[in-house]
This record gives structure tokens, sequence and C-alpha cells, in this order.
């Protein structure tokens, strides 16, 4: 009994041979001989143990046949593209906002050539990072001054370790959050170096509790968009107007934490009102700062406009440069902010407003032609439906709010064999995923965000029915 496979293991071709077959040079082409010969090693040790347990010895242009198909998974990247039918536009773990077409083009020039990012092309001099975009955020604001940092937990932590490093920083205790488990307001307020003051209680906060708490140790007066979570029933928050002008009363300043932040009035496109960076100027908060990629749609970034003697201050905080952008985000974002400057074509230019204010019946429709093709490429054990469902914002932005919308549904049918965690599973596992979500006993793809339908039927005509099999 053992001779037999012994001998198996004497006619297995060698890496040499394998190479050597059409598919291992090709193999050696595309992906360089080094890694073409760990691959068919790798792929003729698996025919080894297979020939140990009784497999019939493969042919060399079989075992190259298992190294390419390695090597192509090894190559996809491991950041991926994805369908995001999640109903969530915004989606945090799926990257957040899709820059738009101008955006992108801005990119790819400042990231293959020489870009002026700090040289003063009048004089000639050096320049500053912060030129390119001050004038553009402050007309969009009406700030003083603004600059730019890595992202909006940086911009909070840039603004806390400037005005309070050492001092104190007052906060309600109704707004002492915790967004996306890695950002929690106190921890990011102690690390910045400020001691945290809490006033208020979670559900309310009156003005005399600010009063009381502001003293001679105070830097800062700090509210904070709740963002993902509302407090309800019997409350009570200071406004951050009313909030202004007892910070201003009292000579310290007033930092507004927006969040998500938005530069249009979403109340203008059909949704609720989110607060508006201008809004938050206006009602006096002497700095705000706000999200690149959340509502506004560009590159993930983080906003720091108000005042230019503060601003001053934090641009001397030797913090700032390990904090700063680089040239391609700031592309990113002064052509993302160019196209404010013309509201009428937004909606259609900007791919998260674009998105936000697709009306549900054109995804309606969408959806009905799809129905057909999907319930098609997924096969006989599943049930594919129309549905009318409900999208949201997402990052934080109108956590409360839902946007009508349509989709597909697919539920499983019973004796099929099939489960829904496998078919979610097989479908993640497409040349692009497609990531639905799963409700009770249900996986929903939400259409809303789905623009590039051609793309999507190809994508699934790839979907393999085996790789739902349920998991048994
Ligand atoms: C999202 C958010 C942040 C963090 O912003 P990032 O850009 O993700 O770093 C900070 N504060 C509030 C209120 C937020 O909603």
């Amino acid at each position: 009994m053992t001779a037999l496979p012994a001998r198996r293991l004497r006619d297995l071709p060698s890496v040499d041979q394998i190479l050597k077959t059409p598919l291992g040079s090709t193999a050696i082409q595309r992906f360089g001989r080094q890694v073409a010969t760990a691959a068919v090693r790798a792929a003729l040790a698996a025919a080894r143990e297979a020939c140990l347990g009784g497999a019939a010895v493969p042919q060399p242009g079989d075992v190259a046949a298992d190294a390419v198909e390695q090597l192509k998974v090894a190559e996809r990247p491991s950041l991926r593209p994805v369908f995001n039918l999640t109903g969530t536009v915004l989606h945090t773990n799926l990257g957040r906002a899709s820059l738009a077409e101008e955006a992108v083009e801005a990119v790819r020039s400042a990231m293959c050539e020489a870009v002026a990012l700090e040289f003063d092309l009048e004089t000639g001099k050096r320049g500053e990072r912060d030129d390119h975009l001050r004038s553009l955020v402050c007309e969009l604001t009406g700030a003083e001054d603004a600059t730019v940092v890595n992202n909006n937990a940086a911009a909070v932590l840039l603004v806390l370790n400037t005005l309070a490093l050492g001092r104190e920083a007052i906060v309600s205790r109704g707004e002492l959050i915790e967004i996306g488990g890695s950002f929690r307001m106190p921890e990011i307020m102690a690390r910045a170096g400020a001691k945290v003051v809490e006033v208020g209680t979670t559900n309310r906060t009156h003005p005399k509790d600010y009063v009381a708490a502001i003293g001679r140790e105070t830097g800062l007066v700090l509210k904070v968009h709740t963002s993902n979570y509302r407090v309800e029933g019997f409350t009570a928050e200071v406004r951050a107007r009313e909030l202004a002008s007892i910070a201003k009363a009292q000579g310290v300043p007033l930092v507004h934490d927006l969040g998500s932040g938005t530069l249009f009035d979403l109340a203008a496109y059909g949704l609720k009102h989110e607060p508006t960076v201008r809004e938050a100027i206006a009602d006096g908060a002497d700095l705000v700062t706000f999200s690149g990629d959340k509502l506004l749609g560009g590159p993930q970034a983080g906003f720091i406009v108000g005042s230019k003697a503060l601003l001053a201050a934090i641009s001397r905080n030797p913090m700032k440069r390990a904090l700063r952008v680089d040239k391609l985000r700031l592309a990113a974002l002064e052509a993302t902010l160019k196209l404010y400057r013309d509201p009428d074509r937004l909606a259609e230019r900007l791919p998260t407003l674009r998105l936000l204010t697709r009306p549900s019946a054109e995804i309606a429709t969408q959806a009905e032609r799809l129905a057909p093709m999907v319930a098609n490429a997924l096969g006989e054990a599943f049930v594919v439906e129309t549905v009318e469902c409900r999208s949201q914002v997402g990052s934080g932005a109108l956590p409360l709010e839902t946007i009508p919308s349509a989709g597909l549904v697919v539920r499983v049918k019973s004796g099929g064999g099939k489960s829904l965690g496998a078919l979610a599973a097989a479908l993640r596992g497409l040349r692009v995923p497609v990531i639905g979500r799963i409700e009770g006993r249900a996986l929903v793809f939400d259409l809303r965000c789905l623009e590039d339908e051609a793309g999507f039927c190809a994508n699934l005509a790839g979907f393999d029915p085996g790789g739902a099999d349920a998991l048994v």
C-alpha cells in the first residue's frame, strides 16, 4: 500500500518542466521569474500532498495553471473597489466620499508633475501650503482664515493642543461622544494635553453651567456636534450662538467641532437641514472644525476655519507639521471646493450630493430593470424581488434621518441548500465585491449608490452559485 504513492511522487514533474510549459513562461513574463518559481514550488508541494492522498499525478501544465491562479489572486490589490449597496452613502468602512471627476483629474496631474506646493509663483519665494485653499474656504464659509490637516480628528487634536495645553477645556457631558470606536472625545482632549472639564448632565446642560465653569485656567470652550447619536426627551443644550456670547463675555475662545459639517444647505435638496459651516461661523464660533470626506465630498482631510489670530497660533504649533496633508489631497480639495462656486451644477458634479439626491422613483426603475438579471445570475436557490428601502447619509450626518430609496431583496428558497451568509460571502468574493446589508433573513441591495450599472451586470456574470452552498 505505501509503495504506490511513493512511486507516484517520482512521476511528479520538476519545477523546471513546469516553468517551461506555455503557462509557466507566461507566468514568468507577467510576474517575474522569482515569484513565478515560488508559486510553482507551492503548487507542486500541494500536488505532492494530493498524490500522497491518492490523487493522480498531474501534468506539468496543470501545476502551472494552479500556480497562475495563485499568482492572480496574490496580485489583486488589497484595497479593492467594491459596489457599495449598503444604503449608507458615506460609509466610513468603505472609504466615505467618492471624488468628483474634476478632483480626480487634479490629483492625477499633481501626482505626475512637480507642483508649486510651497512656492510663490509671483515672487519666486517660498510659499505656504495653506495658500492654495485659504481664500476658497473663506469665500465658502465666511471665515477669516483657514487651514487643513490630515482629518477632523487631527483638526480637533491640533486646536485643543494649541489653545488648551495644560489648561482647561470646557465641554458639555451630553457632547462627550465616541465615533466609530477609535475617536472618543474625552480621550482626544486628554491626549491633546487639555484638562477636560465636564459641565451639565448627559441630557441637560444650561448656560449657567458654562458660566460657572469658566475661569482663569480655561483655554477654550468646546461645542461638539453629537453626530451619530441624539439625546431625546427631557433635554436642554446651549445653542452655539448663546454659547458664543457667553464665551466672548468671559474672553475665552469657542471651538465648534461640526463633525461632518457641510457647505451646502441640505434642506435646499429636500433633505433635513444639517448645520453648515457658514452658520457655525455666523453664530460666533471662534474656530470651526469639520471633515473633508463626509458631506463635503472630498478626500480625507480636516478643516480648521475661523479667527486669524487663533489660526496664526495654530500655525506656530510644531504638531501642525506632523498632521499636514500632501499635494495630492490639496489638489483634490481645491478642485472639489471649486465645484461649490457653481451651486446649480453641484448636484450633478459632486458624487456625494448626486447620490444623496437621486430620486427614489429613478432608483425603483433601476431595481425593476436589474431584478431579472440578478435573479438569473444568482440561480434557482434564491428569490430576488424589488423592494422599497431607506438609505442614510452616514458618517454621523443626520443620524436619525433616512432617505426613501429602492433596491433588491434576496431571500433563500427553502430546501435549496444555500445559506444567506454564504451568498453574502460569495458576493464579496466577486472580482468587484458586492456589499449589501443583511436584514433579518434577507440580503438587501440598496441601489442608491449604483451608478455603474453595466459594470455591475458584467461583474455579476462571474457569480458562482456553487460558492453560496450552505456551510453545513
Ligand atoms: C466624524 C467626526 C470626527 C472625526 O472626523 P474624521 O474626519 O473622521 O477624523 C470628529 N468629530 C465629530 C463630531 C465627527 O462627527
